[in-house]
């Protein structure tokens, strides 16, 4: 037993695939080459779907197999990385202190008093 065994399960890039069988293949320059056919799910989050695809043994190793469907087929594309979600600091909300509850209280007092002033000195022909 190899590891293109059919029905072998392996793991390539963290990616799950199973050797299905092999395929005999001739190149157009007359070489022969083994081609292994493989299966494994597509890496679209949304899809999942089992695919099949044909290969090399060399890409194998090199661990250049397809991670989608054909449907999402992208090539050289990464799979997106869940990254985990950065908590978004609360807006500090400060207590006012009594102190300055005080303080806000004066403000708007005196800012009626002005208000009160001016409309006292206000020309009455502006009435
Ligand atoms: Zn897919």
């Amino acid at each position: 037993m190899n590891r293109f065994t059919p029905g072998r399960i392996f793991k390539s890039r963290g990616r799950q695939y199973q050797i299905l069988g092999t395929k005999d293949h001739w190149t157009r320059d007359g070489r022969y080459v083994e081609m292994i056919r493989y299966q494994s799910t597509c890496a679209e989050t949304c899809c999942g779907r089992t695919f099949r695809a044909l290969t090399t043994k060399s890409r194998i190793r090199k661990g250049q197999l397809n991670k989608r469907c054909e449907l999402h087929h992208a090539p050289g594309i990464p799979i997106p990385v869940k990254k985990a979600r950065k908590k978004r600091p609360k807006a500090h909300v400060k207590k006012p202190t009594a102190a300055a509850r005080l303080a806000a209280r004066r403000e708007r007092a005196l800012e009626r008093a002005i208000l009160a002033m001016q409309r006292v000195q206000r020309p009455s022909y502006l009435d």
